[in-house]
């Protein structure tokens, strides 16, 4: 059996660099304010429909949807956004406080072409602010992506930002962008052709090369914004010049998703090769009225998690699983018993603690400690247990110290620990 066309295992030698990205991110998270929240892997399709967008390519053609035994229309989520307004509106959550701030992570579904960095079953780690309409919040959640990324050791992003107007200033801009697209018809993609009608701005977001090419000269969001988001956008700006974020304004961005509104951005790195967008994150000032609820400035982010881990691996920064802090080599049947509760207290006191029971020589026990990259071996055997002692070799030394067995956590702690 096998594993469907991309899907995957996450294996436990690779596993290290994911926890170390979660404990990273939810530490400087919650620190900032933020709340984690579960929400459901599959909801009505409807939602998804509603706030992505009918005519995007996730809706179009990405979402896993089927009709349950019922006949109810569901979707495994593409995204988490819509998912989390939801669970806003569905809790009242504005009635108590309507500024929220929270932040998930978990497995997002899209059924495209998998190759490197590009999964149908992929991982995000999102974060959400209601109910704050000020740019300073635009800022801060790109200050965060930006501290995190500095934490990871993360070299070589670069933070594209946009605005991408409101209602107010859309239709002006609309107008610029059928004149322009009017001209090149016959050039545009199938696709293309058809969101004229119904989606103009969408055709900014297609990745077909032909399409590319006909936009150069576009009109941009950026030069048609009324006063209040161009207001919106300098403060944004000097913000994060103000805290030495770096980033540039990409008039061109405009994100696979209809809910944006004002700021949108996008953190890009050049060592994917195509699949270069690491996070992207925008504000969604609509949609929570969209979806039922009071009228709520939004704002989030999400994270590629499986992208942001291949960086890293390319970075080969900590690739390596942790190594243990000691390893038992017990040899025979009355040493093993006893190292098996001695690893136990061992690895309770906070030593990451290994032994092998399965009986083998004094070699290859020892070569199992190398390859474990264990720092320091204790070794116990017939004539240690006799004299009520344990050797302790240091494996980058290989200084050898005796040790009483009583009182053998509290001799390592002093030992190991300074
Ligand atoms: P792309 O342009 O690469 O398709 P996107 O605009 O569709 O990205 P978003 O919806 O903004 O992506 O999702 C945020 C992040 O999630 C992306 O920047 C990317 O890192 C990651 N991501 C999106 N789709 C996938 C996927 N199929 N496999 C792995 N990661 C993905
Ligand atoms: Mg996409």
């Amino acid at each position: 059996m096998q594993t469907i066309r991309g899907f995957r295992d996450i294996l436990p030698e690779h596993i290290s660099l994911w926890q170390r990205v979660e404990q990273e991110a939810f530490s400087l998270f919650e620190s900032f304010g933020f709340k984690e929240i579960r929400i459901p892997v599959l909801e009505k399709t409807d939602l998804f429909a509603r706030s992505i967008g009918e005519t995007t390519d996730i809706v179009e053609k990405e979402m896993y949807t089927f009709s349950d035994r019922k006949g109810d229309l569901v979707t495994l989520r593409p995204e988490a956004t819509a998912s989390i307004c939801r669970s806003y509106i569905q809790h009242k959550m504005y009635a108590t406080d309507p500024v929220r701030k929270f932040y998930m992570t978990g497995p997002m579904f899209r059924r495209e072409r998998p190759q490197k960095g590009r999964y149908r079953q992929f991982y995000q780690i999102d974060a959400e602010v209601f109910g704050i309409e000020s740019a300073y919040i635009d800022s801060e959640l790109i200050f965060l992506l930006n501290e995190l990324f500095k934490r990871l050791g993360l070299t070589g992003l670069t933070a594209h930002i946009n605005s991408l107007g409101c209602p107010e200033c859309r239709p002006a801009f609309q107008r610029a962008l059928l004149d322009f697209l009017g001209k090149r018809k016959q050039v545009l993609c199938e696709n293309c052709t058809r969101r004229i009608q119904k989606n103009p701005l969408r055709i900014l977001d297609c990745k077909v090369d032909s399409c590319q090419k006909a936009l150069e000269g576009a009109p941009a969001t950026i030069d048609h914004l009324c006063q209040a988001c161009d207001d919106h956008f300098t403060i944004v700006r000097t913000t994060l010049e103000r805290q030495g974020v770096a980033f540039m304004v990409d008039k061109s961005l405009v994100r696979g998703l209809d809910y944006y509104t004002r700021t949108a951005w996008e953190i890009k790195t050049t060592t994917l090769g195509a699949q270069g967008a690491v996070a992207g994150g925008g504000r969604y000032d609509g949609l929570v009225e969209e979806l039922g609820g009071p009228a709520t400035p939004a704002i989030g982010f999400a994270i590629g998690f499986d992208r942001l881990v291949e960086v890293m691996e390319q970075l080969k920064k900590n690739g390596q699983d942790p190594p243990l802090d000691l390893f038992i080599v017990a040899l025979g049947n009355a040493a093993m018993a006893k190292a098996y509760h001695w690893s136990c207290d061992l690895n309770l006191a906070g030593f990451r603690t290994g032994m092998d029971s399965r009986g083998k020589s004094m070699k290859s026990l020892m070569k199992r400690a190398d390859k474990l990259n264990a720092s320091h071996v204790l070794i116990a055997g017939e004539n240690e247990l006799k004299e009520n002692q344990l050797i302790l070799r240091n494996m980058d030394t290989k200084d050898q110290t005796m040790i009483a067995i009583d009182n053998l956590v509290p001799t390592l702690m002093t030992l190991l620990t300074k």
